[in-house]
């Protein structure tokens, strides 16, 4: 099996759950071994190309998709994990969320954890990461246009917080920032951890947990074996339920109860350049269309502005290749947004024999609704602010010059695939739930009927927890380090 070394506690993952606890179980004196899967990256790895970032950074090089190729799932697969590759915005999980996991999930009390404990726990990770408000020398065009377009239709929405300091607004975040400005992971919770000696394995995929009847051991992989007094796997939605899988644990709700919180992007052209690709890309958002109630947990739908190189936005304006050269010739005069529509916990991951799962997934009639809702809204917001055009993605390539034509929205089959569909936001897959309700996971992140191993990312979610999920990740870390002494 190679190598054999032995520590107290390993930790699979860096990301928003592994990093942060890592530093906490590193500073409370544990002896740590963080094992991530993807290269050690640092700010001069960070070449600003997209043809080589994508590949260096994220899982599949963006290609990991759902099993019907409908949705691209994006997850950074590299040290910081999703960190390093995300937006930045940060975001907690709203109170009626919390609720609707305590009622309806059999969280209650949740021993003892209160809701004031959590929002301490998630000002905790912003303060980790410097959290704070983008500033108004970093607010681009593009962002101004969609909430002067909100503005005039009468909608609220916000500035969003960040974790940047000393950002240059050069727009490159989804690819790595190259002047350690965004404080994922990489920069904030990895080198604490570094720093009270926890010992970093990069390039390390973890193959399975070892266990002695019910008792994790440590864990296993091409060419290591760690045992360890305490397992806790933070490798994300996808593939935690995989390592928990190729371990032998049969539980038949593992896999299940997954989120993907969907995303459409929606273009306009406006007459003067709008240069969505410098300054911060992700900082206003419209907050006035979500719906969060203690009965349905997160719904209704947002419109945050967004934007992304010239290869991701060909990717993701499916306009026949003929059409692809001229609009993005007009590359400086487009402004995008995401229309967010949070959705219910119905899709699924399946892992077999292969080094990829099948992610199953079928949106359900009534999201379709929100997310229409959604492309309707964005393309009145954006006539609103004086686009020339809007351009739907469809196959079809829909183009709305007038608020008469944004009807249009509504007749459009809008099969599967038909949308380019992003998530960014995977959650779920093994489900943190109180005694009697089916989960993976028990209400302290241990796997049910397993001793010494935890779970701690995205994946004990029952639901969609928040519009951003990497404070709320964060949060969950700081509660169980609390729980555990760290
Ligand atoms: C493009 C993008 C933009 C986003 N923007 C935002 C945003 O602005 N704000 C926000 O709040 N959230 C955002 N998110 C989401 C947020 O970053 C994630 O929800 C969060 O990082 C999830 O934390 P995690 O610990 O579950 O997983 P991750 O952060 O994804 O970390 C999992 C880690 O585990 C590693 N791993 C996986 N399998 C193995 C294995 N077998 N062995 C060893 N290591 C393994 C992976 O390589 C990865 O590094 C974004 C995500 C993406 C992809
Ligand atoms: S916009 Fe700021 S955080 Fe993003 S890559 Fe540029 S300097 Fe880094």
């Amino acid at each position: 099996m190679g190598e054999v070394s032995t520590t107290q506690d390993v930790i699979v993952g860096s990301g928003a759950g592994g990093a942060v606890l890592a530093a906490r179980l590193a500073e409370a004196g544990r002896a740590v071994v963080l094992v991530e899967e993807g290269p050690k990256v640092s700010k001069a790895d960070f070449t600003q190309r997209e043809d080589a970032m994508y590949g260096l950074l994220y899982r599949d090089a963006g290609n990991q998709l759902t099993k019907d190729g409908a949705i691209s799932v994006l997850q950074g697969r590299c040290l910081g994990g999703s960190t390093t590759i995300n937006m930045g915005d940060c975001v907690a999980s709203p109170e009626a969320v919390l609720e609707h996991w305590r009622q309806h999930f059999g969280w209650g009390d949740w021993g003892g954890i209160t809701n004031a404990d959590i929002a301490r726990a998630s000002d905790r990770a912003m303060a980790d990461m410097g959290a704070g408000p983008i500033p108004d020398a970093l607010y681009n065009r593009n962002n101004r246009l969609l909430e002067e377009g909100a503005k005039k239709l009468g909608l609220k929405g916000s500035r969003l917080l960040h974790n940047r300091t000393d950002c240059l607004g050069s727009g490159y975040c989804l690819i790595g920032c190259a002047y350690d400005a965004k404080r994922g992971t990489l920069l904030s919770h990895v080198p604490r951890a570094l720093a009270a000696g926890a010992q970093l394995m990069a390039d390390s995929r973890v193959d399975r947990v070892t266990l002695d009847g019910s008792r994790a051991t440590g864990v296993v992989g091409d060419g290591f074996d760690i045992r360890a007094e305490r397992v806790f796997l933070c490798a994300g939605p996808i593939h935690t339920c995989g390592i928990l899988a190729r371990s032998g644990l049969k539980r038949t709700e593992l896999g299940r109860f997954l989120s993907l919180q969907p995303q459409a992007p929606m273009t306009a052209l406006f007459r003067d350049p709008v240069d969505f690709h410098r300054g911060i890309p992700q900082a206003w958002g419209l907050d006035g269309s979500l719906e969060v109630s203690v009965e349905h947990g997160l719904g209704g739908f947002s419109i945050e502005s967004v934007s992304a190189g010239p290869g991701m936005t060909a990717s993701l304006v499916p306009v026949p290749f003929d059409r692809l050269g001229p609009l993005l010739s007009k590359y400086r005069h487009i402004a995008a947004a995401l229309c967010l529509v949070p959705d219910r916990p119905t899709g699924r991951v399946v892992w077999g024999k292969g080094a990829r799962p099948a992610i199953k997934y079928a949106s359900t009639p009534e999201h379709r609704e929100r997310l229409v809702q959604a492309l309707e809204t964005a393309a009145r917001i954006y006539l609103a602010a004086g686009a020339e055009q809007v351009l739907v993605p469809t196959p079809e390539g829909l183009v709305l010059k007038t608020d008469a034509d944004v009807a249009g929205i509504r007749e459009l089959p809008l099969r599967s695939c038909e949308l380019p569909l992003i998530s960014a936001h995977p959650q779920g897959t093994c489900r943190m739930a109180g005694a009697g309700e089916p989960g993976v996971v028990d209400l302290d992140f241990r796997v049910r009927d397993s001793e010494a191993l935890y779970v701690c990312d995205a994946s004990v979610f029952p639901t969609t927890a928040s519009t951003h999920t990497m404070v709320p990740v964060m949060a969950m870390a700081h509660l169980l380090a609390d729980q555990l002494g760290g």
